[in-house]
């Protein structure tokens, strides 16, 4: 029940993520895509990632644990926001790889991406890293409000090509969501469950 979240605790590596125990879902996608949104809808919980960020601030993985069991949504950090470091750039990509590769109990990565953008060069990135760990993804077209109905499913339907032709369509599956009309909802937390269940 993703209703039942709760903070849990702030990691700012792998290493300090908490013990490997259980199961978890990672929420990744460039900043201002909409992840905090979409958290805070799929768990009717308005306050829980915050959606106002300021760029630049550390940058930590926040996990939150469904009820008591030792099941988690795990909120990465943002990324691309305004102008950082090289360097900088660098440590994060680090982080967020060796968090996709080594982290054992991660079941699952929901990529999200603004309809109006999809596919930069962050997204495919982070889908390279869950791919050739063999890890399933679900791939969130945010905002889809944004655009009418037709063009949002071409959208879609463009994404799901790109993926067949990279024989990647088995892993990674695409939706449109928007958490303004609360829309594709239900179709992400089917697919958590069953990335969940034991
Ligand atoms: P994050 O940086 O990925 O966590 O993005 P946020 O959740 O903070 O959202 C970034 C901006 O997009 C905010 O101004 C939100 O109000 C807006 N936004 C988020 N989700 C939606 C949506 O479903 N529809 C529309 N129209 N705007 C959205």
């Amino acid at each position: 029940d993703f209703r039942k979240a709760a903070f849990f605790q702030s990691a700012p590596t792998l290493a300090t993520c908490p013990p490997e125990v259980g199961r978890e879902v990672a929420f990744a996608g460039r900043s201002n895509a909409g992840k905090s949104s979409a958290i805070n809808c799929l768990t009717g919980n308005g306050k829980l990632a915050r959606t106002s960020k300021t760029p630049g601030r550390t940058q930590l993985i926040n996990y939150f644990q469904l009820g008591d069991e030792p099941l988690y949504l795990v909120d990465l950090p943002g990324y691309g926001f305004a102008k950082v470091p090289l360097a900088t750039k660098k440590e994060w990509d680090k982080n967020l790889s060796e968090y996709l590769y080594e982290r054992q109990s991660l079941v699952g990565l929901v990529l999200l991406m603004d309809i109006r953008q999809p596919m930069k060069e962050f997204d495919t990135m982070m889908l390279n890293w869950a791919v050739e760990r063999e890890m399933a993804v679900q791939i969130l077209l945010t905002k889809a409000d944004k655009l009418k109905k037709g063009p949002a499913k071409s959208t879609q339907f463009a994404v799901q090509k790109q993926l067949k032709e990279a024989n990647i369509d088995d892993l990674v599956s695409v939706q449109l969501f928007s958490s303004l009309k609360k829309s594709g909802v239900e179709q992400l937390a089917t697919t958590l469950n069953q990335w969940l269940q034991p």
